[in-house]
């Protein structure tokens, strides 16, 4: 393997705060210049998801500023939040901002970039890839195919901020494609009820994917109207993805040759 031939890597100057996404979890699935900024940095801002063998990638005397926003755990405003990245960039640090998966899925990647920018500090943005794709590719699981969708929808089922009414996802119900839920375990029921009042048949094929890419990973297939009891006996919990579509139920025809991610 030789990287001759990759552009170089950019220096990561001091006072410089860098917003990089970390994947589903396994390092292996940090992009190059992921790894190149979790290598360079002086302080890591990271969330509570960030798997703990990324961060093990770190240069010696690194610091590690834990910033995680985890529901029902008390976790900093994201304004305290903003306030390390600014104040340790005017201090001089190169400062990487991790988040799970990409940072503008779900992320609140961009209230930090609006502060930093307010600020006028210097930023540099490194996608990654987000847990919604990852997870379900994983488990063989397409996002599209030609037969089945023309779109995807990822959609958060729980917002921190305000109340999501049923009818958002009856809409979303009606558009008859998939849909990809990130943060879905608490308002799970709600959900399932309101998009198949929006005209989901109860039998969709389903998935819950739990804890991509870590050793508790569990996949668990489902149908829309059975996800909330296939999760409470299957014990799913915080972190899991639901998949609710006719793509959900295609990997049964290829696991036999499905290796798993390991
Ligand atoms: N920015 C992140 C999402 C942050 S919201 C991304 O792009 O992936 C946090 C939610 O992401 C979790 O509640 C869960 O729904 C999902 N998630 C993150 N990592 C996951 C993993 N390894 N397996 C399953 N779901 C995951």
């Amino acid at each position: 393997m030789s990287f001759a031939h990759f552009p170089p890597m950019p220096d990561f100057p001091p006072g410089e705060v860098w917003l990089a996404g970390a994947g589903p979890g396994d390092p292996r699935l940090l992009t190059l210049l992921a790894l190149h900024a979790v290598s360079a940095a002086d302080d890591i801002v990271h969330d509570a998801l960030i798997d703990p063998r990324v961060l093990t990638l770190r240069r010696d005397g690194a610091e590690l500023i834990p910033a995680g926003k985890r529901g029902g755990r008390p976790s900093p405003h994201q304004n305290e939040i903003n306030g390390i990245l600014i104040d340790r960039a005017r201090a001089g640090r190169r400062v990487l901002r991790l988040k799970g998966g990409d940072p503008f899925v779900f992320g609140r990647g961009w209230d930090e970039v609006l502060a930093l920018a307010e600020a006028g500090i210097r930023y540099r943005l490194i996608p990654g890839i987000t847990s919604g794709l990852a997870a379900t590719a994983l488990a063989g699981i397409p996002a599209t195919t030609r037969d089945t969708n023309h779109a995807v929808v990822l959609a958060a089922g729980h917002r921190a901020d305000d109340d999501q009414s049923s009818a958002d996802w009856v809409a979303l119900a009606r558009l008859g494609q998939p849909v990809i839920l990130y943060m879905p375990m608490t308002q799970l029921a709600g959900i399932t009820v309101a998009l198949m009042k929006g005209g989901m048949a109860a039998d969709t094929p389903a998935a819950l994917l739990h804890a991509a890419t870590t050793e508790q990973e569990k996949v668990v297939d489902s149908t829309l109207a059975r996800l909330v009891e296939d999760a409470q006996v299957n014990g799913i919990g915080s972190p899991a993805i639901v998949v609710i579509g006719a793509v959900a139920g295609l990997r049964r025809q290829v696991l036999s040759g499905l290796v798993g991610w390991r």
